[in-house]
């Protein structure tokens, strides 16, 4: 990776973010980029044609590191090149990005480029129930066996990943959700780099990134996204991105992409485009706000706790938070002394924030993860994990913090 790349030129993140990647000539001067909807693009000539197929196919490689003239919009289309490029500066070492039509769409192209059959994926728990569903229920029939091991230790994840046979992945999900349980990057990283196997070191970075944790920086691979959390941030599209500084696996994820058609759209790039360059601005506010308000309820009688990067106490995940996230994030749990009654009556009466699953969006949403995103998940796995009856999981939005503060003081007062 030269300087050039790593720094992204001469400017900082938030003005490459809407300075770098789009040229207006190529819109007719538009200042915005033009949508183009075609399904199929036109050659200058047959030998273009040829080439381009030669490059697509892997029979040569691209010049410069560069991209094969536009074929069909499944390999690829202008929306998609425009926001690949525009979303590299956001991430810390990124260099090159891919974007998918939903983040289970990353994750499961991400899977099979690495996957193979009689290989192993060491993964944190609890982890997305997508991802989860994934593991268990599509791979492990393939032959590529699932080895869970318990977020945040981690001298076990260390253990897990070098006692595992022909580990291909090590997937990490930090923090986990909803407990928000710390998982040490770096420390897994050096574990899969002392592997014989090499195994990519791929991250979910969901819930913190791309402004609050680096994961590339810590020597991770490959960071994931759903986009249709904080980076779309409106609740009104589904997208994914994979982010990594290596050309080759770029170039390897495009390649299962265009296979299975999960390409984003050039409406939905367009969309994801425009909110950009918000996301930092958004996510300050979202964990500033969060902070203030986990802040103010720690402590309140009908909780058994509030779970919260702050508020942690114990040393060693202290000490993940303190060294791999800038800010403690937009996301927080709480815990009801009075079980699932208790949660159920504050759902209902939270006025403010909505009652719906998803994250990350302007509009504060809540939800009771054991009943909706994580009632997938076994008894002892749910105990394990501490997904219990009377946990709510909270997204702050950008609303102001004093009436997200008082809404769910009187809906506590309820209970
Ligand atoms: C939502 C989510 C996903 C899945 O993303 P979709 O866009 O819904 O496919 C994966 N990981 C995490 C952490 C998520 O929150």
């Amino acid at each position: 990776m030269s300087d050039q790349e790593h720094t992204h030129g001469v400017v900082r993140p938030r003005t490459a973010v809407l300075t770098r990647g789009f040229d207006p000539t190529l819109s007719v001067g538009s200042a915005r980029p033009a949508v183009f909807r075609s399904s199929t693009y036109v050659f200058a000539n047959p030998e273009e044609a040829e080439k381009a197929f030669a490059i697509i196919t892997g029979k040569v490689k691209p010049e410069n590191g560069g991209r094969a003239e536009l074929i069909y919009s499944r390999f690829s289309h202008p929306n998609a090149e425009i926001l690949e490029d525009q979303i590299v500066p956001l991430e810390a070492g990124g260099c090159y990005s891919a974007v998918f039509n939903s983040g289970m769409a990353a994750i499961q192209t991400a899977f099979f480029a690495y996957a193979r059959p009689d290989s192993a994926i060491v993964y944190t728990t609890p982890l997305y129930g997508g991802t989860t569903g994934l593991i268990q229920k599509f791979l492990k029939p393939l032959g590529m066996h699932g080895v869970p091991v318990a977020s945040g230790r981690a001298d076990a994840i260390e253990e897990a990943i070098r006692g595992t046979k022909d580990c291909a992945i090590v997937y990490l999900e930090t923090p986990a959700n909803p407990t928000m349980i710390m998982t040490d990057i770096e420390r897994a990283a050096e574990a899969a780099a002392r592997h014989p196997s090499k195994p990519v070191v791929m991250v979910d970075n969901t819930f913190l990134g791309p402004v609050f944790q680096h994961p590339l920086m810590l020597g991770a691979n490959l960071c994931l996204y759903s986009a249709t959390k904080y980076l779309g941030g409106y609740s009104d599209m589904l997208g994914g991105v994979a982010i990594t500084d290596s050309a080759d696996m770029i170039q390897k994820l495009r390649s299962v992409r265009s296979m299975f058609g999960n390409i984003l759209q050039p409406d939905e790039c367009w969309m994801l485009d425009s909110r950009l360059s918000t996301v930092a601005l958004r996510m300050n506010r979202q964990s500033k706000n969060a902070q203030r308000i986990a802040e103010a309820l720690h402590g309140h009688k009908d909780l058994s706790q509030v779970i919260y990067p702050t508020l942690f106490t114990d040393l060693e995940q202290k000490r993940i938070f303190a060294k791999q996230c800038d800010f403690p994030g937009g996301m927080f749990s709480i815990e009801f002394k009075g079980g699932k009654e208790a949660a159920f009556q504050f759902l209902r009466n939270v006025r403010i924030a909505r009652n719906a699953v998803s994250l990350g969006s302007v509009e504060s949403l809540v939800c009771h993860p054991k009943s909706t995103t994580h009632s997938g998940m076994s008894a002892e796995e749910l105990a394990e994990s501490g997904v219990t009856d009377g946990l709510v999981r909270v997204s702050v939005g950008i609303e102001d913090w004093r009436d997200l503060l008082a809404d769910f003081e009187q809906a506590l007062a309820s209970v």
